[in-house]
């Protein structure tokens, strides 16, 4: 395997993997692992190149997360421990996302990021 692709595929192997919304550091740390020369500069590239390629999803947080399920789903970003939650069966009657139209125009996608306190922080 070419050795871009290669990089490319473990960065989006470990995505694929995890459910924590990592930050790109985070990602870079993990792949290091599986990498050990690789640079932080070819991590953060590959994770741009993913997103425009709509490979992956981006959640513009404090710092910039990143998410391997690019299904349509919300989250829910707790604003004490940063932690990003999936919330699949978000608005699954809600009528703008059944009929996929609204005034202005059709959806073919959304994100929607909820703020809050998780309940682990609200002990
Ligand atoms: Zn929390
Ligand atoms: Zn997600």
């Amino acid at each position: 395997m070419e050795r871009q692709t290669f990089q490319k595929s473990v960065v989006l192997n470990y995505l694929k993997g995890v459910y924590t919304h990592p930050s790109a550091e985070t990602v870079y740390l993990a792949v290091k692992e599986k990498i050990p020369n690789i640079s932080k500069g070819t991590v953060y590239r590959i994770l741009k190149n993913l997103v425009d390629k709509k490979e992956i999803k981006e959640i513009t947080a404090e710092v910039s997360r990143y998410d391997g399920d690019n299904s349509n789903h919300a989250h829910f970003i707790c604003q004490i421990c940063n932690n990003i939650h999936d919330l699949m069966d978000f608005c699954k009657d809600c009528s703008i996302l059944k009929n996929k139209k609204t005034k202005v125009g059709e959806i073919n996608k959304y994100t929607v990021n909820f703020y809050g306190k998780c309940n682990k922080c609200s002990k």
